[in-house]
């Protein structure tokens, strides 16, 4: 099954991780819980419209290669 993927470092992070989703949306929800737990972003940050344009703009097809 295809999926959409975000890498945490598409933020300019250090950090390894991927967030996974059927959709964006799932993806940015993810991304932006993650930012808000480990990088101490506020939930006004993360839900800025330029956040969300970045993360949308970078989610990739995984197409499981
Ligand atoms: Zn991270």
């Amino acid at each position: 099954m295809r999926s959409k993927v975000f890498k945490c470092s598409d933020f300019g992070t250090k950090c390894d991780i991927e967030f996974r989703g059927a959709n964006v949306e799932e993806v940015l929800a993810q991304a932006k819980k993650h930012a808000i737990e480990v990088h101490h972003l506020t939930p006004a940050e993360v839900d800025s419209p330029a956040i969300t344009e970045l993360i949308a703009s970078r989610v990739r097809e995984d197409d499981g290669s």
